[in-house]
């Protein structure tokens, strides 16, 4: 090891887990000599290109690491920031079943309503949250309300947190004007002035009591120059909490598990990835869905009853065509209509199940092990069955779906729209899933026998090791996670020295 440093605490990771925690740690404890490890860069606002080719460097494996069967990619950010720092910032809270479950099957029962409701109400007014006034409905969102509306399908406002947002409306690509209050705009600069250092471009390998290893490489041109020597490094700490994101998480800790004498068999275990298809009727002219914000509404109508939300969306022209099912010249003239889309995402709640997982292979790399269930497949099926009712219902002239019977749909199949699109058509291998909500692989729960992490986000079997991110989750939290993962490591810093 070429160099060891020594900190209080070291945190594996700077998006919404790593970086909330070390907030709230700090508002408190101001004395702590606290490090943040960083496998991604730290890019300057002029980085935000809003260019699609540009920003596939932000992500792991340029935005979709594959399952090992290659039926879904998950996007997940490699920068300072983390996920936040190209997520759409579309804000839920956890619903009241989600939150009972955790409480009564999983152990979970500092969720109790007051606590829920005064650190949400807290984190939404730190990060601004708020609903997007009327007003900004792009032509997308104002289609999709129509077709709701002529459906009898009821559509909620999404809350959103912005500030001073200029409705560029290239959410996903990250935010040139920092609008959006992720952790680059609202925890790292305060963490920063409490004096926590940061190490991008400093990538952990493994895990031992007190001992983090991590290899600093170069920064990538055109980023923030490292603070510190490229090379093999030891970090030192009192305390280790691993935010490293779902899909890295588990993997530190399987790494790791030898020396520490972990034997859980649940790491890695009850992935979740709230599997999302994205989906495109196309108009008879043009619509703006660039500008404005790309979401404002969505519909949990079908929530409880056959597991999905529908929420607007807008993606640009290389992950639209990658989400067009067809190829040649069918795929060709749909994408000559990109202007004429109306688009709908389409979030399928998925169960924690034993058998999927984030496992290692002999040199340690990642295996995304992940089959979707039977019961999730019906609900993307009857999702898309919706999504073509609704587009047909909005004005749209036709529509190219997965699991569809014949590519595109047009108008008159609307009255057969439930033969023709089936299960019997859903060719996984052929079809653009995606997500970008995993969730699991390090659960908390009182239990061992079922979980990772004890109740504090300390690793079962370990003295000085917490998980702190979107691996906790029990189970799917259903909605969009990101206040979930907050209101977590909000709780796992408040009891650290407890
Ligand atoms: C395109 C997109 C849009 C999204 N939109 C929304 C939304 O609108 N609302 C919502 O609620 N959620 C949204 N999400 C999901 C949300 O961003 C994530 O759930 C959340 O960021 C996960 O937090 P985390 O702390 O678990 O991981 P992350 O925020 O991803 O942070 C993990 C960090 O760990 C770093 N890391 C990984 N491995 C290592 C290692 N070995 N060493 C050191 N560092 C490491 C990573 O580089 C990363 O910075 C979106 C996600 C994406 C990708």
């Amino acid at each position: 090891m070429n160099h060891t440093l020594e900190f209080d605490i070291v945190v594996i990771g700077s998006g919404v887990g790593g970086a909330t925690f070390t907030d709230y740690l700090t508002r408190k404890h101001k004395n702590l000599k606290i490090a943040i490890l960083e496998s991604g860069p730290n890019r300057t606002k002029e980085q935000f290109t809003q260019s699609e080719i540009d920003m596939t460097a932000f992500y792991f494996n340029n935005g979709a690491v594959l399952s090992k069967n290659l039926q879904i990619g998950v996007a997940a950010a490699k920068t300072l920031g983390g996920s936040s720092s190209v997520y759409t910032g579309v804000s839920f809270r956890p619903p009241k079943s989600i939150l009972d479950d955790w409480r009564e099957n999983h152990g979970l029962n500092f969720l109790s309503d007051g606590y829920v409701s005064s650190s949400l109400d807290e984190i939404e007014t730190d990060l601004s949250i708020h609903e997007l006034p009327k007003s900004w409905d792009n032509e997308n969102n104002l289609i999709f309300q129509k077709g709701a509306a002529e459906l009898g399908i009821p559509v909620k406002r999404l809350k959103i947190n912005s500030k001073n947002c200029k409705q560029q409306g290239f959410c996903n690509l990250g935010c040139p004007t920092g609008a959006k209050q992720g952790a680059l705009e609202v925890q790292i600069p305060r963490i920063l002035k409490r004096h926590v250092k940061i190490f991008c471009n400093t990538e952990v390998q493994a895990v031992a009591e007190n001992k983090v290893n991590a290899i600093v490489k170069e920064a990538p041109q055109n980023t923030i120059a490292n603070t510190i020597e490229n090379g093999e490094y030891l970090f030192k700490a009192k305390k280790i909490i691993i935010a490293a994101g779902v899909l890295n998480t588990p993997v530190i800790l399987l790494r790791s598990a030898k020396k520490l004498g972990l034997k859980n068999k649940n790491i890695g275990r009850y992935l979740t990835l709230h599997p999302v298809f994205n989906v495109n009727g196309i108009l008879k002219k043009s619509i703006s869905n660039y500008s404005g914000f790309p979401k404002t509404v969505y519909s949990d109508y079908f929530s409880e009853t056959d597991g999905f939300l529908l929420e607007t969306s807008f993606y640009y022209p290389g992950i639209t065509a990658k989400n067009n099912p067809s190829y040649g010249i069918l795929h060709q003239d749909a994408m000559s209509d990109y202007d004429k889309m109306m688009s709908i995402l389409i979030l399928a709640h998925d169960k924690a199940e034993f058998k999927n997982r984030i496992t290692i292979n002999k040199k340690g790399e990642r295996i995304l092990d992940y089959t979707l269930s039977e019961q999730s497949k019906k609900s993307l099926v009857k999702a898309l069955q919706e999504s073509a009712k609704l587009f047909f219902a909005a004005g749209c002239v036709k529509t190219l779906l997965p699991a569809s019977k014949k590519l595109p749909l047009i108008k008159t199949d609307v009255d057969k729209i439930d033969e023709l699109i089936s299960e019997k058509y859903l060719n996984l291998n052929k079809t653009p899933l995606s997500s970008a909500h995993p969730q699991g692989g390090a659960r908390m729960g009182s239990d061992s026998e079922n979980s990772v992490c004890n109740i504090y986000g300390k690793v079962y079997g370990t003295k000085s090791i917490y998980v702190c991110d979107a691996s906790l989750f029990p189970t799917s939290v259903k909605v969009n996670p990101y206040e979930t993962i907050m209101l977590l490591a909000k709780w796992v810093a408040e009891n650290m020295f407890n």
